[in-house]
């Protein structure tokens, strides 16, 4: 991940879709509020959301559900955000090293059929 930008961005992404975040023990922590406002800048409850957690000390140890990557690992280590080719979300992509397409573990389990013909 680039900088706290691009990670903010994940975040407020997969919270806006419904997703909670998870801590290392477990826990769940959710956000119910808009995420964005109505000019598609984050709102304010989201902001203070950020904040509180970056307070808390907790933010780095969490991970967005279903995903394998701490904000710790992305912030610091070298993930750069793609763009999953099946479900087209943002997904965290090691910049080296990588040797197949990027894994995804954020795909709906249930895709649904969209595909009109
Ligand atoms: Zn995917």
């Amino acid at each position: 991940m680039a900088n706290f930008y691009d990670l903010k961005h994940y975040i407020a992404h997969y919270i806006n879709k419904g997703r909670c975040l998870v801590s290392e023990k477990g826990k769940i922590i959710t956000f119910s509020e808009r995420v964005y406002d109505r000019r598609g800048n984050y709102s304010e409850p989201f902001n203070h959301f950020i904040d509180r957690l970056l307070e808390s000390g907790e933010f780095f140890h969490l991970f967005v559900e279903g995903d394998h990557y701490a904000f710790a690992d992305l912030i610091h280590a070298e993930y750069d955000l793609e763009y999953c080719v099946q479900c087209r979300e943002p997904i965290p992509v090691p910049v080296a090293g990588a040797l197949g397409p990027p894994a995804c573990y954020l795909c709906p389990d249930i895709v649904p059929a969209q595909k009109t013909s």
